[in-house]
């Protein structure tokens, strides 16, 4: 008999029939290297987690499990837990799916080989990795009665391999909508498993955008289930929910949860308790399929892991930035997030929120400003021109909740390619201003674009201005960038020849800061005009607006569209004011572009500009997950 068939025949051996979380608390050993909590494993940490491992279990007639879930809730455990159930209790072919390969082989490495090296059962169903003909490699294992395949969404011919009665797809969220024209991944991997009545396939993710997230769609089409817990205070059942936690104006540590049925008030101590005296509910009573759907949220993180106070803490935070706001969204509340699409920003009802202060005049709260410029490069004269505005910024010590005031907006006409028109914005960059409290205020930044029809001449404006702090930008659509990068060099000149004094480019992130600016003015506190600021301003400024789209590859994209005819550039100078704004931001410590009279009034100021920034750059103790 040889080893496959010794394996086939153990694999018929009787056995009392255990569930998921049965054999997990039996055998499961967590090891110091996969888990923060090291030892043997324990269900009742995350009771939560007990009911979708039942229905993972040979026992139950339950074909598919779906999970929508927050991050830091356990679910990877729950995977590895549900993988060394079909490893040694119910051995066949199994298959493991992450978006990518890269990750397929981070989680084979960090997640999977730890538990199946320190858990014994395991270790002796599957040697380590290093043995030779183990059967053990990083994307395959064999273990006695099966075969574990461990692949990437992005696959297409992984994904078609072999049957398997056993199909783990972990954050379906971020898998391609159509994989080199073959179809749905999702689809392609659960075709594996059709010829098996006792299949089992477990789908889970933190969900993404609103109409394009496949958990949402996959939960939606479940028997839903919901996790109610009785409060302390009276015993109600309730779904714990972010909009029932109260908290003393910025004061975390005065978190608690206000009861939905009694209003009194407890704290997280009391989770531990709730959660173990939790149940599941089915919400959608009319189901009658086979797929058992679980959804929750970040407040259910047993006490210790991830908390109340850090919830919240996170949520201000995020709630001025919706790029913040998307991902706070997903991983904490669970929930799909929704940009709002059709910009409700009416330029006639701005008109309204006009100050008082007159064009080139500086409000007392401006402490630095900041030009940005749109290069007009076409063919026509007529059209040919520089635009120019000026934004004057009051920072807060938050980072994100700071002032802009529009201080001015110019255009000088004339070929960006000749010099004529760079002297006009010469005379614009020498001005200074007249600050209420006594000095004067010089430009301490001037970001200019190069993308467009004049870049050779951008780069030579800027480069010979860079003391000014005048630096050339470009804008890029590419999510996760910063909002302003480090800068990279421009070598070339004219004649194709390498520079010996180089330019240097910065790419911004243009949709973050539109994002930005579209929430100031959706607030209309964060933003100010002066008494002389057209329609035609406001209409250009709200010129765009968030769409939705898939891409090629069937990924959804959000992005900025024009409104139908709709001239931006008084947006583009704009996005550009804030990106120099940004670079400044990153610069305070050297204060390399502010003016000494900016640098006084930031002094004067209660922003204790070195402390926020070492603050922001220190890396979050919780930090955000990103699917993207
Ligand atoms: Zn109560």
């Amino acid at each position: 008999m040889n080893a496959w068939e010794k394996g086939f025949f153990e694999g018929l051996k009787p056995q009392k029939l255990i569930t998921v979380n049965e054999w997990a608390d039996k055998y499961r050993v967590l090891s110091s290297r996969g888990s923060s909590e090291p030892g043997k494993f324990r269900t009742d940490r995350t009771p939560y987690l007990t009911e979708p491992m039942k229905e993972l279990s040979t026992g139950s007639l339950t074909q598919r499990v779906v999970l929508m879930l927050g991050s830091q809730l356990g679910k990877t455990e729950l995977m590895n837990n549900f993988t060394g159930y079909c490893i040694d209790f119910a051995p066949g072919a199994m298959l493991l799916c992450e978006p990518t390969l890269q990750m397929a082989a981070r989680l084979s490495k960090q997640r999977l080989e730890p538990m199946l090296q320190e858990t014994p059962c395991l270790a002796k169903k599957i040697p380590p990795p290093r043995s030779r003909d183990s059967g053990n490699s990083q994307f395959a294992k064999v273990f006695p009665g099966g075969v574990l395949i461990l692949t990437g969404a992005n696959s297409a011919a992984s994904l078609k391999s072999m049957p398997a009665k056993y199909i783990g797809l972990d954050e379906v969220d971020s898998y391609p909508g159509d994989l080199d024209g073959e179809g749905d991944p999702v689809a392609l991997a659960e075709k594996r498993a059709s010829t098996f009545t006792k299949r089992k396939i477990l789908l889970t993710s933190t969900p993404t955008i609103k109409d394009f997230s496949r958990i949402e769609a996959e939960y939606e089409n479940s028997d839903q289930r919901k996790f109610y817990v009785p409060a302390p205070c009276c015993g109600a059942f309730q779904v714990l929910n972010f909009d029932q936690l109260r908290w003393e104006d910025k004061d975390i540590n005065t978190v608690k949860y206000e009861c939905e049925v009694c209003k009194e008030r407890f704290d997280e101590t009391a989770k531990t308790t709730m959660l173990r005296k939790g149940e599941w509910r089915a919400t959608n009573k009319e189901y009658k399929g086979k797929t058992a759907g679980f959804w929750l949220n970040g407040l259910a993180s047993p006490y210790g892991w991830f908390s109340w106070a850090e919830m919240v803490e996170e949520f201000l935070k995020a709630k001025d930035d919706p790029a913040l706001m998307r991902t706070w969204t997903n991983t904490r509340k669970a929930e799909t997030f929704s940009y709002e699409y059709q910009s409700k920003l009416n330029a006639e009802a701005l008109l309204e929120i006009r100050e008082n202060y007159l064009p080139g005049e500086i409000p007392k709260e401006v402490v630095c400003l900041c030009m940005g410029v749109d290069v007009q490069g076409g063919m026509g004269s007529a059209t040919q021109r520089l635009e120019a505005s000026l934004w004057g910024f009051a920072p807060d010590p938050s980072g994100i909740a700071e002032q802009m005031y529009l201080i001015d907006h110019s255009v000088i006409y004339g070929d960006p390619n000749q010099a004529e028109v760079w002297k006009g914005l010469d005379i614009l960059l020498t001005q200074t201003f007249k600050h209420p409290d006594g000095g004067k205020l010089k430009i301490s930044s001037c970001a200019v674009d190069s993308g467009g029809l004049a870049t050779q001449s951008v780069y030579d404006y800027c480069t010979k201005r860079k003391g000014q702090g005048v630096i050339a930008i470009k804008g890029s659509s590419r999510g996760g960038v910063p909002l302003i990068g480090k800068g990279s060099r421009v070598d070339i000149n004219y004649s194709g020849r390498i520079k010996k004094k180089s330019g240097v480019v910065y790419i911004i992130n243009t949709e973050d800061i539109k994002d930005r600016i579209f929430s100031k003015i959706k607030s209309k506190e964060k933003i100010h005009f002066h008494a002389e600021t057209t329609e035609d301003y406001f209409k250009e400024l709200t010129g765009e607006y968030r769409t939705q789209k898939t891409n090629k590859k069937g990924y959804p994209v959000s992005t900025y569209e024009k409104k139908p005819n709709q001239a931006v550039e008084k947006l583009d100078c704009c996005v550009y004011a804030y990106a120099g704004y940004s670079l400044l931001l990153k610069t305070v410590p050297k204060g390399l572009f502010f003016t000494n009279y900016a640098k006084k009034l930031l002094n004067n100021t209660n922003l204790n500009t070195k402390n926020t920034l070492r603050s922001r750059q220190k890396p979050q103790k919780s930090s955000y997950v990103t699917n993207w």
